[in-house]
């Protein structure tokens, strides 16, 4: 069976191309750095019809494909600028689609099912100051996905999400021990730590065989997204942990 990576050669996406060469599927990578087999910026639409173009020159039209091409951005919603918004939702939204769009009419010009999962995220629907663009990004991408599943179900292509919260890629960047805003992350996540590129990649592989299931968006966050802003237990709980005072 044939794969395509989008976002292949790094993170999550580099972690599910290995795990799926391992399952012993014949895997195409694109990305615009990085071990890949194509060079495809998934923002320009010429690009990615290109990359199509060419992957299906090489083989028959990919039956699992994931996008995992994305990029993040920090900055306020008053400081942030037009041109930026569009780059964010050029690459994450615009972007994500234009390789879904062509995944799904490789697949139909020959009557093949298929499955196809984007990565989305947590972002898609929490809240956070500073991320504003990004979540919108993640936002109208989960919207796109269940657009497609409806669309694109009468085919037998299956379209569906996941939903990563912090993950260790190269994405988060190096930060120094102590001051990283990762830590409390970390102490509000139920799990009590952020997820690994693999963790992320297995679920990924949990969506592309779930075959009843389509137009969904799995978190694979550990339990990140539970956290209430309200939490009284959590208050009540860290007053019982502080050092009671020495007896006079
Ligand atoms: P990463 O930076 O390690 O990998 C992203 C990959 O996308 C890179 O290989 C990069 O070259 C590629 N890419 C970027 N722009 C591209 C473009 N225009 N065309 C083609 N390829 C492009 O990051 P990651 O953490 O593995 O991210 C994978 C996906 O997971 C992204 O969509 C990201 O938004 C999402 N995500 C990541 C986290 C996290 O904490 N790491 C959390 C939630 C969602």
């Amino acid at each position: 069976m044939r794969a395509l990576v989008v976002g292949g050669a790094s993170g999550i996406g580099a972690a599910l191309a290995a795990r799926q060469r391992d399952d012993g599927l014949d895997v195409v990578v694109w990305d615009v750095i990085g071990e890949r087999d194509m060079t495809c910026d998934v923002s320009d639409a010429a690009a990615v019809q290109r990359a199509m173009t060419e992957t299906l020159d090489g083989g028959p039209a990919p039956e699992v494909v994931t996008v995992c091409a994305g990029i993040g951005h920090a900055g306020l919603l008053t400081d942030a600028t037009p041109d930026e918004w569009d780059h964010v939702m050029g690459v994450n939204a615009k972007g994500s689609w234009l390789v879904m769009r062509a995944a799904a009419q490789a697949l139909m010009a020959v009557g093949a099912p298929g499955s196809i999962v984007a990565t989305s995220s947590v972002s898609a629907h929490i809240v956070d100051r500073n991320m504003g663009l990004y979540c919108a990004s993640k936002a109208a991408l989960s919207m796109v996905v269940k657009v497609a599943a409806a669309e694109w179900g009468p085919s037998g292509i299956r379209v569906n999400a996941v939903g990563p919260g912090p993950t260790d890629t190269p994405m988060l960047g190096g930060t120094l021990p102590g001051t990283s805003w990762l830590e409390p992350v970390e102490g509000r996540t139920p799990m009590g730590r952020i997820g690994s590129p693999e963790e992320v990649a297995d679920a990924i592989v949990a969506m592309h065989a779930l075959g009843w299931v389509t137009g969904q968006v799995l978190d694979a966050d550990g339990g990140l997204g539970l956290a209430s802003p309200v939490d009284s237990y959590g208050w009540v709980q860290a007053r019982r942990n502080q050092p009671s005072s020495p007896p006079d």
